[in-house]
């Protein structure tokens, strides 16, 4: 990202909530995003992931700026490139797991049988090989979010950007969750941004970026959970 900022006009009123972002992330890194409510979080996110576009700054993604594109080779652009993975997991209700999980390349025109054998290939990778035939309703949480990242992986996306993937969930699941995820990003080498609140989560990441009122904190300014240090995280910046 290079001087990425980012109003929204309501009327008369601009409010502006990111201001001059600017960092990057490399290939096949893990990384948190972190911040408390209403710093900027899933705005940067959508950005980031073409759903939206900044009023000014750059998005470099594969030395593409996405920001140029206009609204068709965008969503070219996504389905190819970019996975995204929601809190309330978006799954569609009246599609079975397995069904659900080969939607993206529904749409890319893939034939049935190779889409079904991708979409069992990573059901059974994040563990719910045996749910396939199933309908969303009848699994749990933390089943239904294993859905939505073996969707979300489904096209071979170059990063994955996610948003709470486990706000909803209790602790246990959490950590799994997570767990599959980073299993993942080792296996496939595929990047991924994850917004959290959680400190424990982010302190199995490596790397983390903190939004404090839309201005990027810099990591000499808070403890990097990951480093492990004496001092407490700033939980003045989280809820
Ligand atoms: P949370 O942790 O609660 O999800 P967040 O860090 O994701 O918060 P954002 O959703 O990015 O925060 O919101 C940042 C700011 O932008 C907030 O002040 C919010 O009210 C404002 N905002 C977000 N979306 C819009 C919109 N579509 N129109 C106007 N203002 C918006
Ligand atoms: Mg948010």
């Amino acid at each position: 990202l290079e001087n990425v900022s980012h109003s929204f006009k309501n009327g008369n009123e601009v409010l502006k909530v990111l201001h001059n972002i600017q960092f990057e992330v490399q290939k096949g890194e893990m990384i948190a995003l972190l911040g408390s409510s209403g710093s900027g979080k899933s705005t940067l996110l959508n950005l980031m992931a073409g759903l939206m576009k900044p009023t000014e700054g750059h998005i470099y993604i594969a030395d593409q700026d996405i920001v140029k594109y206009g609204e068709n080779k965008l969503a070219v652009f996504r389905r190819k490139h970019i996975g995204f993975i929601f809190q309330a997991y978006e799954l569609i209700p009246t599609l079975t797991v397995r069904e659900n999980v080969e939607l993206p390349l529904v749409f890319q025109s893939v034939s049935p049988s190779k889409r079904r054998k991708k979409a069992m290939e990573l059901l059974e990778m994040t563990g719910i090989g045996d749910k396939a035939a199933l309908y969303p309703s009848q699994l749990s949480g933390g089943q239904q979010q294993r859905v939505s990242i073996s969707r979300s992986l489904i096209t071979e996306p170059s990063v994955i950007f996610a948003d709470e993937p486990t706000g909803n969930l209790d602790t246990k699941t959490e950590e799994e969750i997570i767990r599959i995820m980073m299993a993942l990003n080792e296996s496939m080498n595929t990047t991924f941004v994850i917004v959290t609140h959680e400190m424990e989560v982010a302190a199995q990441m490596k790397k983390t970026i903190m939004l404090r009122d839309g201005y990027l904190v810099q990591p000499e300014e808070y403890t990097r959970p990951a480093a492990g240090g004496s001092k407490a995280p700033n939980a003045s910046s989280l809820p």
